[in-house]
């Protein structure tokens, strides 16, 4: 982390103060204030604001201090925009006048991948909420086949918020009517908490007895890290991992060992994902987001780790924002990327960049990228390709990218629908933009872009590449001094 003055940053990019001040304000530069008018930032922001403006970082005096990035910074800072996604309302438009801006124009219809089938589009989608048909909106399945990318959102230029509306309209549904396991799902966690129902007994033995594996492969002294009062970071986990692929855990496990972490896993209420933000259920969102809250002042723990740059991530960030920002006080939020990158740029964890030869690329969740930088004023595209680079160096990026990147086709709840054909033919777009980058490995922040494009994709579009997490990655690439 680095410590800045206004002013002085102000001389050495050569700008005005107030630029400085507009770019903090903006997000563009996300600082965060400290006493005695002074900022703090990351390594990698500022490297990247280095670049923009062609300066060598490296002759800049810097005052640097350790510790891991805080996403508090962030948190609250747009706290309206989150509040304004969902009117305490019955009724799907609080406000008769919310469509008056939209002119018609399918721009959001030619952005979304799906824009035809049941021959319904976002467009229409607008009118019929507008025109007042909500019985006919709440009936149609379209809006479940949506993958709440915010494609048409970005392409909008009077600023409708159609995820908003295809939200509501989930929300608003007879529960009995949700597609697929998705409201069972939330129900189970209610009940059990977790999506999938693993009993806790079965839950703790199944951690105890992987980290007893982690001992045999070399990770000498690995301990189980169910409930450690006052760990650092709490890891939530994706019920699917203990449930279909325990290995999976491992790779975040391997790079806190590495980094001589102190974390745990809760033995109750550890689920990471949030399906009451598929199904539009705001009441249980909460609950469930609530329920990591608590976990976190039962095990006193300092550090909340959203587990992925998919819907966990925007959905615990989300209600966090929008019902817990008292609690942000008490212990900080962080997002893969930010701790990654702070353990491989601090050194607390060492990257052997030859171990990913293949030419990667990187596809953007659009939850943590163009929704992110919608709602919460910063997407994590520039960390995300800095923590690739570091360990796939032969690297290239998807076309178009970024903001404007598609989304794989299996998110908004799509990859756990009953709508396989829809899912595939939305996902047309991720796979050709796989085969047009030539890339042989697939980096992905998120658990459904990541089995989209593995474990269906591949099958449909013939794509011959490898899928990895980011986390996978990184911890695939970890130097090590054990025998492991
Ligand atoms: S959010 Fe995505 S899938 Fe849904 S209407 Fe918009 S562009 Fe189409
Ligand atoms: S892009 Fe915006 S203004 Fe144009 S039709 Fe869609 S919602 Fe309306």
């Amino acid at each position: 982390m680095i410590v800045i003055r206004i002013g002085q940053l102000a001389d050495q990019l050569g700008v005005h103060r107030n630029t400085i001040r507009n770019w903090i304000r903006s997000g563009r530069l996300p600082a965060r204030s400290m006493s005695g008018k002074r900022y703090l930032l990351t390594e990698s922001d500022f490297t990247r604001i280095c670049h923009e403006f062609g300066i060598d970082r490296s002759a800049l005096k810097l005052k640097h201090v350790p510790g891991a990035p805080l996403m508090s910074r962030e948190m609250g800072l747009l706290e309206e925009n989150v509040r304004r996604l969902n009117p305490p309302s019955g009724r799907l438009l609080a406000d008769p006048s919310w469509g008056d801006a939209c002119m018609t124009c399918g721009g959001c219809a030619s952005a979304c991948p799906i824009a035809g089938v049941d021959g319904m589009d976002p467009r229409k989608l607008v009118r019929m909420a507008v025109l007042g048909l909500e019985e006919d909106l709440l009936a149609s399945q379209w809006p479940w086949k949506c993958t709440l990318c915010g494609k048409c959102e970005r392409a909008c230029p009077q600023g409708i918020e159609l995820v908003a509306l295809v939200h509501r309209v989930r929300g608003l549904r007879d529960r009995a009517r949700v597609p697929g396991p998705l409201h069972k799902g939330v129900l189970m966690c209610l009940e059990r908490g977790n999506n999938l129902g693993i009993p806790g007994g079965d839950f703790v033995s199944l951690v105890e007895e992987m980290a007893s594996e982690m001992v045999e492969e070399g990770y000498e002294g690995f301990q189980s890290p169910i409930d450690v009062t006052g760990a650092n970071i709490l890891l939530p986990v994706n019920s699917k991992e203990p449930f279909a692929e325990p290995d999976d855990m491992k790779h975040w496990w391997k790079i806190f060992y590495a980094a001589g972490e102190s974390w745990t896993i809760p033995s109750i209420n550890w689920e990471g994902v949030n399906w009451g933000y598929f199904t539009g259920d705001e009441r249980s969102l909460r609950t469930i987001v609530g329920r990591l809250v608590e976990n976190m002042y039962r095990l006193e723990c300092k550090t909340l780790l959203l587990p992925d740059g998919g819907h966990s991530y925007f959905a615990t960030r989300y209600g966090l924002t929008r019902w817990f920002s008292q609690d942000l006080k008490n212990f900080k939020v962080i997002s893969i990327f930010d701790l990654l990158l702070d353990y491989i740029e601090s050194g607390r964890i060492k990257i052997d960049p030859s171990r990913h030869r293949k030419l990667t690329t990187y596809t953007d969740p659009c939850n943590c990228g163009r929704k992110s930088l919608k709602i919460f004023g910063h997407g994590y595209f520039d960390e995300a390709r800095a923590i690739v680079r570091k360990c796939a160096p032969n690297f290239v990026d998807l076309y178009p990218t970024g903001a404007d990147n598609y989304c794989c086709g299996a998110g908004g709840g799509a990859w756990a629908m009953p709508f396989k054909e829809e899912r595939v033919f939305y996902g047309r777009f991720k796979a050709r933009q796989i085969e047009n980058s030539g890339a042989g490995l697939v980096v992905a922040a998120c658990h459904n872009c990541r089995d989209q494009i593995m474990k269906s994709l591949r099958k449909e579009y013939d794509l011959r590449v490898d899928v990895k997490y980011i986390w996978e990655l990184v911890a695939d690439s970890l130097v090590t001094n054990g025998n492991h």
